[in-house]
């Protein structure tokens, strides 16, 4: 079965069930838009992505085409097979919650990609008791050779997309992040909505 022109609206999250051998199309449909990324393994939802795994196992920081998100029993989840723009993902930052956003002076209650986390996977009867670390696609976290962590606005454009393949049957879990205050959905800190399609075979424009 194959899902077409799914919308994880502005600041909100959404999951998606994934067969092994699925594909996962995630557009970036304005540019500029961060989506935090878990996995939850279908057999056991305490199975989740772990980007401490991730990095050991890519021996990388970063995430780029033909790396596998890893789970916390060190098994390949997703693979992403295309990056349209060739641009940064990170594997390093925290999902945000509501003490980042107090922290950043926010008064009033302020979404966050955790609560779309724990809403999106409620969805599907599912409690966890913990926030794993999401795969922050299109976040633009430059590092220094000393080590010191950047936040920058996203390299994307309206229309970048990537794809991940479901190497085992999971929970796909994406939130377009809220995150209004700083630069990290881009100058207009202005949280957009993103395109999903999950489909069996690779439409023809992923290899265009
Ligand atoms: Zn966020």
């Amino acid at each position: 079965m194959s899902l077409s022109n799914e919308t994880v609206p502005a600041s909100r999250g959404r999951a998606f069930q994934m067969k092994a051998g699925q594909f996962a199309v995630i557009t970036n449909t304005h540019g500029n838009q961060v989506v935090d990324t878990w996995a939850l393994a279908a057999e056991d939802r305490f199975e989740t992505s772990s980007l401490d795994h991730t990095r050991s196992v890519n021996s990388n920081i970063f995430f780029t085409e033909g790396m596998a998100l890893i789970s916390s029993r060190r098994r390949a989840m997703l693979t992403m097979i295309r990056d349209s723009a060739k641009v940064r993902h990170d594997t390093l930052l925290c999902p945000c919650n509501h003490e980042l956003y107090q922290q950043l002076g926010c008064q009033e209650y302020h979404r966050s990609c955790t609560d779309n986390f724990h809403e999106a996977i409620s969805e599907y009867g599912i409690e966890l008791p913990q926030t794993p670390a999401s795969l922050n696609l299109f976040m633009n976290v430059p590092v220094t050779d000393d080590g010191t962590v950047d936040r920058v606005p996203p390299d994307t454009a309206a229309g970048d997309f990537v794809v991940l393949r479901a190497e085992i049957d999971l929970l796909l879990v994406l939130s377009a992040c809220p995150q209004d205050i700083t630069l990290i959905n881009g100058p207009s800190r202005t949280p957009k909505d993103i395109a999903v399609r999950i489909v069996d075979t690779l439409p023809p424009e992923v290899f265009a």
